[in-house]
């Protein structure tokens, strides 16, 4: 089998384990059914996911002129505490940033090689979770606006991780912790902004992704320099294709890029 299109994170489905599906504009693609067989990657061109034209691309997705234009990309994105839609300002498009920001938020705590606080829209959840390869997560605060989500994890990052060693997460290099006691004990840190906003009742999630043998070591795979990969697929965690030669392939680090996937 033999499937083309440009490459955008993987959709999600939480269950057990995870389900996983790549989206191309003619072909709809469950990942989890490639495990255990040969899969090969073969990299065509680009295609900037805003504007479409085959440019070279600059960051998520995006070409170099579109990342610093469009407002999918401006820096309240990474850094909720910049948002201003809430109050009336606009950054680079207020329609936009209004639809996005002015919704309930999420700031949670997710363990996916170390305890991290983060930030996600509401609707966004388990999705983001999956996303970063946490095998368990807490919702800590629901706020009505993102930039309440962003000064609570500023406010935060002082006293809990904000990263992921994703080197970790891949090779399950992991230990379970106790979210509910982290939760607890960093109640006193959120501001007072956002203290009626604290989520002091529920209980962890859990997640099982789909990986029947984690790498011991790692590589990275880079289009740029290997056009074409082939492998066995041993796994898929956080939006990381795992291979049975220790090659882990990034699908959300490679928006943009147009491939062709073959199987078996
Ligand atoms: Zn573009």
């Amino acid at each position: 089998m033999n499937y083309e299109g440009v490459l955008t994170k993987m959709k999600t489905e939480n269950g057990s384990p995870i389900q996983y599906y790549l989206v191309f504009e003619n072909d709809f693609l469950n990942v989890n059914q490639l495990l255990d067989k040969k899969v090969s990657i073969n990299f065509l061109k680009y295609q900037c996911l805003n504007c479409r034209l085959e440019k070279k691309i600059y960051r998520q997705g995006f070409c170099y002129d579109c990342f610093y234009e469009i407002p999918q990309a401006a820096d309240w994105i990474m850094k909720p505490e910049l948002s201003t839609a809430h109050l009336d300002k606009e950054d680079r498009d207020l329609e936009y940033e209004k639809g996005v920001q002015l919704q309930p938020h999420i700031v949670y705590l997710a363990n996916s090689s170390n305890v991290k606080v983060g930030v996600t829209r509401k609707t966004q959840v388990p999705t983001r979770w999956i996303d970063q390869g946490a095998h368990e997560a807490i919702e800590i605060v629901e706020v009505p606006n993102r930039y309440l989500a962003g000064i609570t994890e500023v406010a935060l990052k002082d006293h809990v991780a904000d990263k992921t060693n994703w080197r970790n997460m891949l090779k399950n290099d992991i230990k379970d912790e106790n979210l509910v006691e982290w939760r607890d004990r960093l109640k006193k840190y959120v501001p007072d902004e956002a203290k009626e906003y604290f989520i002091a009742n529920n209980i962890e999630t859990n997640l099982e992704f789909p990986v029947l043998q984690y790498p011991t070591k790692l590589k990275s795979l880079n289009l740029q320099k290997t056009p074409f990969f082939e492998g066995v697929l041993k796994g898929i965690k956080a939006q990381y294709l795992i291979f049975e030669d220790n090659t882990v392939f990034n699908v959300r680090g490679n928006e943009g890029y147009v491939v062709s996937i073959s199987v078996g």
